[in-house]
């Protein structure tokens, strides 16, 4: 591994590394080099790659070979560009350790800062500054970050329950300081400050039964180390399983020169959005605290004062704005926010800080943003050339656009609910939920399909899995750019941070405020769009009808090949998916109508059908079936006008069909004319050890060709009564579960009789009708050349196919999924997103089975995957006609078909 280049420098208006090389530097290092190549004001340093973190961790946490040299070497050029030397007694430079991965992970890895501070150099450095309190606060902030960083959590030492060792001296601060009668960090003295170092020093030799280090060098060995291993820590770990990042990525370590926000009143640290990331709205959005350093805004221990008019809000319109106190700083900043929006074309989150009147530019990064603000965003950047079309097209997230599409609180109703606290809007959307006070319960509830609102005094890193989990986010502390609001921000969660008015005890389970006592399980709504809490259930609504919106899905339209259709069985459903842009519907299940609303008549038919004993019998069922069954499909054609609807033939669980009840079977005894124990005996005859591979599909039609006859007329007589009244109706027949072309050879002779049949009843021209299967079971894959030979389209039927091909049953894939992907066995739930390794190959075999027949053959899928991005992406590679899923996630399908043509040049 030797003779790597593991270290890249930056500042001083030239870099190694540039913004391009974020795999390599990492997104915080890549950023930095970019910003100090445009000449901003950055603090010199380096980065140490993410290559270094792997071979890190490949060399049993050794740090390779070259790299402190190459760490000497790059610190050497940093202290030329300071003019200072690093552990040096008279003239001190300090440095930072942070982490930065190649995507953000707020929050989730460490960071350690004022390192070099011993008492070698703290002499050196209050001669220089004149300012004892601040480095003796600089100090007391660098043993207590440290300590717990390097010398706890890098050692893996899990302490017990409020034994950690930044607990311990946080109680040590605040116990003097109530002692003293101090309200604020900032009332401790030089010798308070003294004192505390010296005690604080002591215990953690006793807890952790080692010394502080007082030695500069080691100070920077052990920060670059605990930045490496933070990589595995476990918050970084559990983030990364909800984000989909691999293990393998690594994260860089930044080392720069330390510059300092707590110097007095004229420096000041903050973080600012170049746009609004709640709304997108075309504003410069930031807070900021004077006198203090980047912790303690990110902590939400202290309310931020509003960068500028534009940011003030309830909480802090009381504080003085940047703008305000320091206006030339502010235009310098306001600048800067130009330059970069115009470099990246994106909007920025950046992080400042002011060292007595200087400005210094610490960090940029593309910034996390809800749904609303990134479609916002895209649609304004469009209209002001900073990008084209198809970037925009690019902006919004398959995922932001399904938040898009989540309910908010119903306006109207939120009119009459009962305020009960504002605070920040933090993260968009409404939830309503019951309220739990900690991750775990948020976990349990939601895997019992529970809504929940996690309430906290503030959110911590920790607590990632509950938030996830949890409907909405409700803090009484913190500020816009507290971690916990960065993180429901990138996930689009509703949250609400900084309700200072609520007194919550996590320990009792229980929320006051006004003198009320709100306790877990009690339910509360929130309005994550404007900060409101409210007690009880607010209704809910859609959000979708911003104008945005359209103009962007038009431009969606205009980018993407692939189709979109919808699985709908209904007229209704069928409106909902014509509404959100369905071109057709791809798979009508005819058993949906014998469930839910208006089933019973149906139903009553079905089961009759279902338990004849005798042609006779059976003729008579299906006969008064028809009727249910053309109404049906009558309806959802005359919805669908215009467009294909592929009807497909039943494909029952038939035993689910037979009643249980007593009454039910004496009901349906009595009008079949039999007994009672004849039901019993004719459902026992319907048992099958494995339905899922039983009486099926298109077995059932083999079987009983009188119940696909049935369907057929009533598919091409709805359809030529349509036609006959001025409609153009394009059914389409799909037999479902095949395994040969010759099961579809019979149900089409019986196909061509019914049409010949329809056409004579009716004297208009015949109706135009294709006939099609579906591909859900390997041997039907393999043979699509035979299959193909015999049909006018395949949909694959990747529900069924992903079973099959896995041999994994789709209802009790439950008990074991969980441990595939914990083990890392699987990285996907295949139900969910194509395994494009198995199954892909079978669909990639019958795509190009089928076309090598007939080259214009249509090909879709009706699979649930249909509707999932990377499926989607898939489909599109494979060169599918169409896509067809639920009606809800038709936009999001119609996004992700677009991004795919755009990703793969068409
Ligand atoms: C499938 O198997 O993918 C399919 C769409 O059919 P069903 O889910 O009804 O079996
Ligand atoms: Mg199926």
């Amino acid at each position: 591994m030797a003779g790597k280049k593991y270290v890249y420098s930056f500042g001083g208006g030239n870099s190694e590394g540039s913004g391009a090389m974020k795999e390599l530097l990492g997104g915080k290092g890549a950023n930095l080099a970019e910003m100090a190549s445009l000449g901003l004001p950055v603090p010199p340093g380096f980065t140490i790659t993410t290559e270094c973190c792997v071979d890190y961790f490949k060399n049993g946490s050794k740090l390779p070979a070259g790299v402190e040299k190459q760490v000497k070497t790059a610190l050497a050029g940093v202290e030329k560009q300071m003019g200072m030397k690093f552990g040096d007694a008279k003239n001190p430079l300090l440095v930072s350790c942070r982490s930065g991965a190649r995507s953000s992970m707020p929050g989730m890895m460490e960071t350690v800062l004022n390192v070099g501070l011993s008492t070698k150099t703290i002499p050196g450095l209050i001669a220089k500054t004149g300012n004892e309190r601040f480095v003796y606060d600089a100090y007391r902030r660098l043993i207590m970050m440290y300590s717990d960083v390097v010398m706890e959590k890098a050692e893996g030492i899990e302490p017990a329950e409020g034994k950690a060792i930044r607990k311990q001296l946080d109680a040590m601060m605040e116990e003097l300081k109530a002692k003293k009668g101090y309200t604020s960090d900032t009332d401790l003295t030089v010798e308070d400050l003294k004192l505390l170092c010296d005690k604080f020093k002591k215990q953690i030799k006793t807890t952790l039964n080692r010394e502080f280090p007082d030695d500069a060098m080691e100070q920077l060995w052990g920060g670059i180390g605990a930045v490496l291993k933070s990589w595995n820590g476990k918050k970084a770990v559990s983030y990364r399983r909800i984000e989909g990042i691999p293990d393998d990525w690594g994260t860089a370590v930044n080392v720069q020169s330390m510059v300092f926000g707590n110097m007095g009143d004229t420096s000041a640290t903050g973080v600012a959005f170049t746009r609004d990331p709640a709304t997108g709205d075309n504003k410069f959005y930031g807070e900021w605290l004077i006198n203090a350093q980047g912790e303690d805004v990110v902590a939400g221990t202290r309310t931020p004062n509003p960068l500028n008019q534009d940011t003030c809000n309830e909480q802090n319109k009381h504080l003085k704005s940047m703008e305000e106190l320091y206006p030339e700083l502010y235009r310098q900043l306001f600048d800067i926010r130009n330059t970069l929006e115009q470099h990246y074309h994106d909007m920025l989150d950046i992080e400042f800080t002011i060292q007595e009147g200087r400005l210094y530019m610490l960090q940029c990064r593309v910034g996390k943003r809800t749904g609303t603000a990134a479609l916002n965003m895209a649609m304004d950047m469009l209209k002001e050339k900073l990008i084209d079309e198809k970037t925009a097209v690019m902006r919004v997230s398959p995922a932001q656009l399904d938040e898009l599409l989540h309910p908010i609180l119903d306006p109207k109703a939120e009119k009459s609910a009962q305020l009960i606290a504002r605070g920040l809007p933090a993260g968009p959307g409404g939830a309503v939920g019951r309220i739990v006070f900690h991750s775990e319960e948020a976990v349990k509830a939601a895997a019992k399909g529970e809504a929940v609102v996690m309430v906290r005094e503030e959110t911590n890193p920790e607590d990632v899995e509950g938030m996830r989990a949890a409907t909405g986010i409700l803090t009484a502390r913190g500020g816009m750019t507290s971690h916990a609001a960065l993180v429901c921000r990138g996930w689009g969660k509703c949250c609400i941070v900084g309700a200072g008015c609520l007194e919550i005890n996590e320990v009792a389970g229980t929320m006051k405020v006004d003198g009320k006592v709100y306790r877990a399980g009690e339910i509360i709504s929130l309005n994550g769009t404007r900060g409101y809490v409210y007690a009880g259930a607010v209704a809910t609504m859609d959000s979708s009808e911003n104008p945005k919106l359209q103009h962007f899905m038009k431009l969606v339209d205009k980018y993407r090949r692939l189709g979109v259709r919808a699985n709908a069985d209904n007229p209704e459903d069928a409106k909902i998916a014509r509404n959100f842009g369905a071109e057709g519907i791809g798979l009508f299940r005819t058993e949906h109508m014998f469930y839910g609303k208006n089933s019973e008549k149906p139903l009553f038919a079905l089961r009759k059908m279902i338990l004849s004993a005798t042609p006779e019998e059976r003729q008579k069922a299906v006969k008064e079936l028809f009727h249910f069954v053309k109404k049906d499909i009558k309806g959802t054609l005359t919805a669908m006008q215009g467009l294909p609807v592929t009807f497909r033939l039943l494909d029952p669980p038939l035993h689910e069909f037979v009643p249980s009840a007593r009454e039910a079977r004496q009901e349906l005894a009595k009008a079949l004319g039999i007994k009672l124990i004849d039901i019993a005996r004719r459902a026992e005859g319907l048992h099958e050890t494995n339905p899922m591979m039983g009486h099926r599909g298109v077995r059932l039609g083999i079987t009983y060709p009188e119940i696909s006859e049935m369907q057929m007329r009533a598919i091409l007589e709805a359809a030529a009564e349509l036609n006959r009244d001025g409609h153009t109706c394009k059914p389409e027949i799909m037999i479902p579960v095949t395994c040969d072309a010759s099961e579809i050879k019979f149900q089409k002779e019986i196909l061509a009789r019914v049409a010949a049949e329809v056409a004579k009843k009716f004297k208009v021209p015949a109706v135009e009708y294709k006939v099609g299967t579906m591909i859900e079971i390997p041997r039907a894959a393999l043979l699509a050349d035979q299959m193909a030979a015999e049909a006018d389209f395949f949909s694959f039927g990747t529900n069924d196919l992903t079973q099959m091909t896995f041999g994994f049953s789709r209802d009790d894939i439950g008990a074991f999924l969980g441990d595939y992907l914990d083990k890392k066995l699987l990285a996907a739930d295949p139900f969910q997103t194509i395994d494009q390794a198995g199954v892909g190959k079978l669909i990639d075999i019958a795509v190009k089975g089928g076309r090598s027949v007939k080259p214009k053959l249509k090909v879709g899928i009706c699979g649930e995957q249909g509707g999932e991005a990377k499926s989607v992406e898939f489909c599109h590679k494979e060169g599918l006609d169409y896509v067809s899923c639920s009606p809800y996630r038709v936009p999001i399908a119609r996004l992700a078909a677009a991004q795919a043509a755009i990703r793969c040049g068409k």
